[in-house]
């Protein structure tokens, strides 16, 4: 355990611990939302690279025993933003023309972003594998954002990601305030 100069405690050798089941998520939300908002504004504190040090390793743990596949709550409920390097990986995948997949999959969002016309994934199957794995988009890759650099520049996002994804939430509570 250490502090750094803002008085607020890093600890480095903190465990994940339990995973919640992805269906216990909405009515643990309901019980905690207001802690981990707390918690949020307590991480926000932090030193930026203590804050990384301790998420990424918290993110390397869980991830390195949890399993997507029995999840999968991140494709069945939202929609990543889906940039036009995208829209040619997925049509190169499904060899259709980019024009064709966007008609056929995509509309634009409220904020100009092209998302997928509805929930679940169309390219989610019955087992929760993702048909276009290879080439699917970006944010795919990077969610639930726990690994990347500048964390405390995603607390907000990782208050609202902790509605869907069980690791954001147990990553979250370990600070809980
Ligand atoms: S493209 Fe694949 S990884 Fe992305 S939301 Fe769909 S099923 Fe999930
Ligand atoms: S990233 Fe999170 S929400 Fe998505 S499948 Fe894995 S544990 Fe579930």
């Amino acid at each position: 355990m250490k502090s750094n100069n803002k008085g607020v405690s890093t600890n480095y050798s903190v465990k994940i611990g339990d995973i919640p089941a992805p269906g216990e998520l909405k009515g643990l939300m309901a019980l905690n939302r207001k802690v981990l908002k707390k918690t949020v504004q307590h991480l926000a504190k932090i030193n930026p690279r203590d804050l990384d040090t301790i998420i990424h390793s918290l993110h390397e743990e869980a991830f390195s025993f949890y399993d997507c596949l029995k999840c999968a709550n991140c494709c069945r409920s939202i929609s990543p933003a889906i940039s036009h390097n995208d829209v040619e990986q997925l049509a190169k995948k499904l060899k259709v023309k980019p024009s064709d997949l966007v008609v056929k999959y995509l509309h634009l969002d409220e904020e100009g972003d092209f998302v997928f016309q509805s929930a679940p994934c169309p390219f989610i199957d019955e087992e929760n594998y993702c048909s276009v794995y290879s080439h699917r988009p970006k944010a795919c890759r990077e969610y639930p954002h726990t690994d990347r650099s500048r964390f405390y520049q995603l607390l907000n996002l990782s208050l609202k990601n902790a509605e869907i994804c069980p690791v954001v939430y147990a990553i979250l509570m370990k600070f809980q305030k």
